[in-house]
């Protein structure tokens, strides 16, 4: 079960995702503004319903900070001599903890491969998005395995958990912003990584089986005229 899920038509599709947006901020709004109206009518004990509200205010401001880091002009490209195994290095760093408090054993196949000039930032953001996913469908524990290699002027950047996976109609909509299967999930993690490696000229791949865990494959050409 190998499928292609970036789809340039649908991410270039900017009036779809202005409504995306509308209705994802609109939904949070509803249930605070409802919530507030509750207390007027009813007198009733202020606080109580202070948990549900504060969680639905972060929920907006999930999505704002998403949206923002997508809307980045591209002319703030910083391009930096990066090495990606090194960037894999420091990134996943910031989930050592959380993956050792859960039995997540990491385990790196780095080959040795060039350095190459690109925005470190944005491809920081893609492997953490990586990385947060698969600590995510790990809750039970397992490995998360990332490889990287450089083949016929193009990396290759895989990263396998041993996690929940997914069910077909998942794997296909995983493009689509804000899709998520997550109470907490604000479904803009993968749409910003297929976006961000779309500029960079490459693709990304995913191979999921449910209960038997995802592989996410990126590929990124040297050669990204951008
Ligand atoms: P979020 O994590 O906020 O839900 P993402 O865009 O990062 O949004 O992911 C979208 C959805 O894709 C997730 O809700 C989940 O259903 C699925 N998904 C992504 N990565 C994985 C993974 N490693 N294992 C299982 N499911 C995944
Ligand atoms: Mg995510």
């Amino acid at each position: 079960l190998e499928k292609e899920i970036f789809h340039s038509e649908k991410l270039n599709a900017i009036g779809q995702m202005a409504a995306g947006i509308a209705h994802e901020i609109r939904n949070p709004l509803t249930t605070i503004k409802g919530f507030l109206e509750l207390e007027n009518d009813n007198n009733s004990s202020a606080g109580v319903y202070k948990p549900l509200l504060i969680n639905e205010i972060e929920r907006i401001n999930s999505i704002l900070n998403s949206m923002l880091s997508i809307s980045k002009p591209k002319v703030s490209n910083k391009v930096v001599k990066t090495n990606i195994n090194q960037l894999l290095d420091e990134t996943i760093l910031l989930f050592v903890n959380v993956l050792k408090n859960k039995d997540i054993t990491v385990i790196k196949k780095f080959s040795k491969i060039p350095e190459f000039y690109v925005n470190d930032d944005y491809l920081r953001q893609v492997f953490f998005n990586m990385f947060q996913n698969a600590n995510e469908a790990m809750e039970s524990g397992g490995s998360l395995t990332i490889k990287t290699s450089f083949e016929d002027d193009q990396f290759c950047i895989s990263i396998s958990d041993t996690g929940i996976g997914m069910e077909q109609h998942v794997v296909n909509q995983l493009a689509t912003p804000f899709f998520t299967t997550k109470e907490q999930g604000n479904g803009l993690g993968l749409m910003i990584s297929y976006r961000i490696i779309q500029d960079l000229g490459g693709e990304i791949k995913v191979q999921s089986e449910k209960n038997k865990g995802t592989t996410f494959n990126i590929y990124i050409p040297t050669k990204a005229d951008n």
